[in-house]
């Protein structure tokens, strides 16, 4: 429980609400955001609502005050939950992790950089070189992922299309030594094709901003649909580039991953002419031009781009006819272009890796490694539209709030226990059945989808949603047209329906095969692979497998999705987890306007009343004897100054007793427990009385 700040700025900490109700959790949340605080705690997770303006909390002074506090000493803040993730580092060397969860532009990605910052600070103090260099490393990469993996969305104008989970590394000072990052599924198709109003990834436009001339004057850039660029982009270009030379990219890599962005613009800006018979790209310059780039023979790119794409689109004649009549974008040379700009983050995220990788680490010399984890994922999304990007995403949100379920139960459970205490159960809703109807084996949706890939023959997206609509009528979480016929919002080819726990969301099966397959022709990957260029050649090592190999199953893009996340939630489970709940106020980034419906509708599929009640299951406060006593001995003739009794645990009861609340608490092996919320009101009134 934070430190009371007087109740002119609501309760600091839900446990505290006099009725766990919606309407009162939704009042203090609300009280509080329109008084400019916008932390507020559930015990140690904190309830964060974006403010959309400057808030004046994150300065030195701020971070001096949460340094090595408990969390309770201060006002609700990120600094409270990093420096609690950070001395239970560092004091008893537990891997900790930092899950901070909410939807596009609930602020997740901005507390991920105060969390990393307030880390960065406390940090070194003895200021050493080398421990210096691995943190401007680690805060630098920030940059540079977000200039290739973020985009300007309608939510959110600097929205992460990725996901995104980073181990610190500490030595037994507790100063970093390295990292790691893991990056999850990149929202790739957003390379060739966006939204109304949205943008292509901000590091497509920052290089022209900034007058790249070289690589970048094209007449028309197909790919950068909505081409709205910004002085931001101009600063952010130079920002980037220092960026990459500080964290240690040499100059040809730097080069390169110019070029590649580049080679994308012009793949977008290709056109297909046919005069009937035969089909040629228009103009052999852009084809000049692009294996100049790749350093690749202008003969292979315009065989494995024409031949390719032509023969699987449609067919010659087909395409012939379409050619004829407008510009043909067609599948499988985007899929190219897309592929290329995912191995490009891909291999920007793993030279980062193997630059900020802890090197030469010896535990016998230099002590228990440890780490600090935090988590920023796309949150539950949904669209007016929803495809298989958003599947894979609200699936990875399940199973995230299974963990947040998981580890909030079994820490209190283990605690009671630890603590001699009993135990009482408290109703939630366990997600597992949602998890099950995704991933279970022969079964679940991602195997039908995975079948429906392997089979020979015409399966189209349709064919699969009946295999689907056949295998999980039954199911409680899963609907149709076909299952539910009365219901017209869902279209019989198209539509299945998750009930999530966020919310119901309506998927269009258009595109799930293919983009499940996500088949990736092998002349487009031995083109890159034969490149002279040896950056592009490293990113395409598969390119050199011959087609006997190549024709070995790959995993399907769902299966490797729900792997990478079956393992992330493995590594977030063995760590003590601090969670940051994140919560939109409006649609409009408005400072001001607090959406009464989309906040509540936040804050239930969050579950935050739940862990509320959890929290309170029993227990609403808990406190070390000797803690409580530093704090409320002033309260009570027998303690004050000091107690004379055999044990901080008697002078507790002392104090218990004397204020009247003793039928209210459970003495536990090292900590009081007190029930309801009002003893500790009275104690703290008492307190603020005799100060
Ligand atoms: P998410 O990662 O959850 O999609 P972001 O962290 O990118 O959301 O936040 C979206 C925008 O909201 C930011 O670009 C910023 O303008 C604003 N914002 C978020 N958190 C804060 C904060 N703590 N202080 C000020 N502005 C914020
Ligand atoms: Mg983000």
């Amino acid at each position: 429980m934070a430190e009371l700040e007087g109740l002119e700025f609501g309760k600091s900490d839900f446990v505290l609400l006099d009725e766990v109700t919606m309407e009162q959790f939704m009042e203090n949340l609300k009280l509080r955001f329109e008084k400019g605080r916008i932390y507020t705690y559930i015990g140690e997770v904190v309830v964060s609502v974006n403010p959309y303006r400057q808030m004046d909390i994150y300065g030195k002074d701020n971070i001096e005050a949460y340094r090595g506090r408990e969390l309770y000493e201060n006002p609700p803040h990120l600094y409270a939950v990093s420096d609690a993730a950070y001395k239970a580092m560092k004091r008893r060397a537990k891997d900790t992790c930092i899950v901070i969860s909410g939807e596009s532009g609930a602020g997740k990605t901005e507390a991920s950089k105060y969390i990393m910052q307030y880390i960065a600070a406390i940090t070194n103090p003895s200021q050493r070189a080398e421990v210096e260099s691995v943190k401007n490393v680690l805060l630098k990469s920030n940059c540079v992922l977000e200039a290739f993996g973020n985009a300007k969305t309608n939510r959110n104008d600097n929205s992460s299309r990725f996901g995104k989970y980073m181990d610190i590394n500490f030595n037994f000072n507790g100063d970093p030594t390295g990292g790691h990052i893991n990056n999850y599924l990149l929202e790739k198709s957003r390379v060739v094709q966006q939204q109304g109003g949205e943008r292509n990834f901000h590091s497509f436009y920052q290089p022209i901003c900034h007058g790249e001339a070289n690589l970048f004057c094209f007449a028309f850039l197909f790919y950068l649909f909505a081409f709205q660029t910004s002085n931001n982009d101009r600063s952010s270009h130079k920002a980037v580039l220092s960026a990459l030379e500080v964290i240690g990219f040499s100059k040809e890599e730097i080069n390169s991953v110019y070029q590649i962005l580049a080679t994308i613009l012009l793949l977008g800006n290709m056109q297909f002419e046919s005069d009937g018979e035969s089909v040629n790209i228009v103009g052999q310059e852009v084809v000049n031009h692009i294996s100049e780039l790749t350093a690749t023979e202008p003969d292979s790119v315009n065989k494995s781009l024409l031949y390719r794409t032509v023969d699987a689109c449609f067919g010659r004649d087909a395409f012939a006819k379409v050619c004829l009549q407008h510009t043909v974008r067609c599948f499988p040379y985007h899929i190219f272009t897309v592929a290329l700009y995912e191995r490009l983050f891909g291999w920007i995220v793993s030279r980062i890796n193997s630059i900020i990788e802890v090197k030469d680490y010896d535990p016998v010399l230099h002590g228990k490694n440890t780490v600090i984890g935090v988590l920023d994922i796309y949150g539950f999304e949904i669209f007016d539209n929803n495809s298989f990007e958003q599947f894979c995403i609200n699936y990875c949100n399940e199973k995230l709030q299974q963990l947040f379920i998981e580890l909030i139960l079994r820490q209190e459970q283990d605690e009671y226990q630890r603590e001699g205490i009993t135990w009482q159960h408290i109703e939630y809703f366990n997600n597992q059945i949602i998890v099950d109807l995704v991933e279970q084996a022969h079964k679940g949706i991602i195997s039908i989808l995975d079948e429906a890939c392997l089979t020979v023959g015409k399966v189209t997206d349709t064919v699969c949603l009946d295999s689907m609509d056949t295998k999980l009528a039954q199911h409680p979480h899963y609907t149709s047209r076909k299952l539910s016929p009365t219901d017209k919002s869902m279209d019989f080819q198209k539509h299945f329906r998750i009930r999530h726990y966020a919310g119901d969301v309506t998927y269009s099966v258009e595109g799930f095969l293919d983009k499940n397959k996500d088949l990736l022709f092998q002349d487009f990957k031995r083109l890159m692979y034969n490149s002279a260029n040896p950056v592009l050649k490293e990113m395409w090592p598969d390119g050199h497998l011959s087609i006997t190999e190549v024709t070995k199953r790959p995993l399907t893009a769902a299966t490797l999705f729900k792997n990478s996340i079956v393992a992330l939630v493995d590594k977030l489970a063995c760590k003590e987890p601090y969670y940051v709940r994140c919560i939109k106020p409006n649609e409009m980034k408005s400072p001001v306007l607090f959406d009464d419906a989309r906040c509540q509708h936040q804050v239930a599929y969050l579950g935050l009343l739940e862990n509320v009640r959890v929290r309170r299951a029993g227990f609403a406060y808990r406190q070390l004897y000797a803690r409580f006593l530093q704090r409320y001995k002033m309260t009570c003739e027998y303690t004050w100054p000091n107690h004379l009794m055999a044990s901080d645990r008697e002078a507790v009861e002392a104090i218990v007793i004397q204020h009247g609340f003793q039928d209210d608490v459970a003495y536990g092996q090292t900590k009081l427990f007190v029930r309801t919320p009002r003893s500790l009101f009275t104690l703290e009134q008492e307190r603020n009385n005799l100060i």
